[in-house]
């Protein structure tokens, strides 16, 4: 059924430790992070270390989330948090990673070059590895949808893990687009996992006034001039980078369910806020969803698959 989460609906951690180290986009300074393997159920665990010592720990779910408005950061105080997650989360829940504690050592994960192709690369490095314990999903049974605006985003019961992601931006350079499909790690990897982060010049400007944004640069973002054109030298990685990144996003903000969801994500003119809202829509309404141990239908007879269906 194309979920591509596979090893037949099983947990997994990562087989090795992999450490990688880039700027932190806030900040500006250089951070390093590794990733360990862990335990089955024990889900994906952010540290922020201070030397050896780990100073703050965070389950990666929406309820630890505290700041919305340039990036996602789990925790509630500066001194304790860890920001910029959603990258590195997209890239952990795209390719079925359920289990990995991962050592921060500083206030913010690495932004390396904006998208999440160097998680997806360190990862893979070290190769996936099956826990003894079933994957459990959140399949999604009626529709929830949230507006503000004219924005607004909405699960719907589908056969499988889709997003429809669409922008509208005044500029023309990025004008109307949209990224639809279903996601498995290589649609991942070949369609979305290269897009990266982008920003108008005049915000860069703005933000870099205000102490903000400090490790941002042509490095890691796609910069458009008050003229509308793409100041990096290097051009677009797809013409259509724009809505492919804010999928990439999407992505990363609903792996804060904790566990795969089942069903169709749609959004027009969205960002991190409605993504974490319309989960938060989702999650507080028992009816709209169900806990299951199996990707296909309940009704449906599915001992050929070797995963025993398994009512919550
Ligand atoms: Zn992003």
């Amino acid at each position: 059924m194309g979920m591509g989460i596979g090893l037949l609906g099983f947990q997994t951690t990562i087989a090795n430790s992999v450490t990688l180290s880039g700027t932190g986009v806030h900040s500006g300074a250089e951070v390093a992070i590794t990733f360990h393997p862990a335990e089955a159920d024990s889900g994906i665990v952010f540290q922020r270390m201070d030397g050896d010592q780990a100073i703050s720990e965070f389950r990666a779910v929406s309820s630890q989330v505290g700041n919305t408005d340039l990036c996602t950061v789990l925790g509630f105080s500066p001194a304790t948090s860890i920001a910029t997650i959603e990258h590195v989360m997209a890239a952990i829940y795209a390719l079925g990673l359920d289990n990995l504690l991962i050592e921060v050592h500083g206030a913010e994960m690495p932004i390396m070059d904006g998208s999440s192709a160097p998680f997806i690369e360190a990862i893979e490095q070290t190769g996936l590895k099956a826990l003894a314990v079933k994957r459990r999903y959140i399949r999604i049974l009626k529709p929830v949808r949230i507006e503000s605006g004219s924005s607004w985003s909405e699960f719907t019961p589908y056969d499988g893990m889709r997003f429809e992601v669409e922008i509208d931006f005044d500029c023309p350079l990025i004008g109307r687009q949209a990224w639809k499909g279903d996601l498995t790690p290589s649609v991942f990897k070949t369609e979305l996992s290269r897009a990266r982060t982008f920003g108008f010049m005049r915000d860069v400007e703005r933000m870099w006034a205000a102490g903000r944004g400090l490790g941002s640069s042509l490095e890691n973002s796609v910069v458009i001039s008050d003229d509308d054109t793409v100041i990096n030298v290097e051009g677009l990685r797809y013409t259509d980078e724009f809505a492919r990144h804010k999928t990439l996003d999407a992505v990363g903000d609903l792996a804060l369910a904790g566990a795969p969801f089942i069903g169709c994500y749609r959004s027009y003119r969205g960002g991190h806020k409605m993504n974490a809202n319309a989960l938060k829509a989702l999650m507080s309404d028992p009816t709209a969803y169900e806990i299951v141990e199996t990707v296909t239908r309940r009704q449906r007879a599915a001992p050929r698959e070797g995963i025993a269906v398994s009512a919550p």
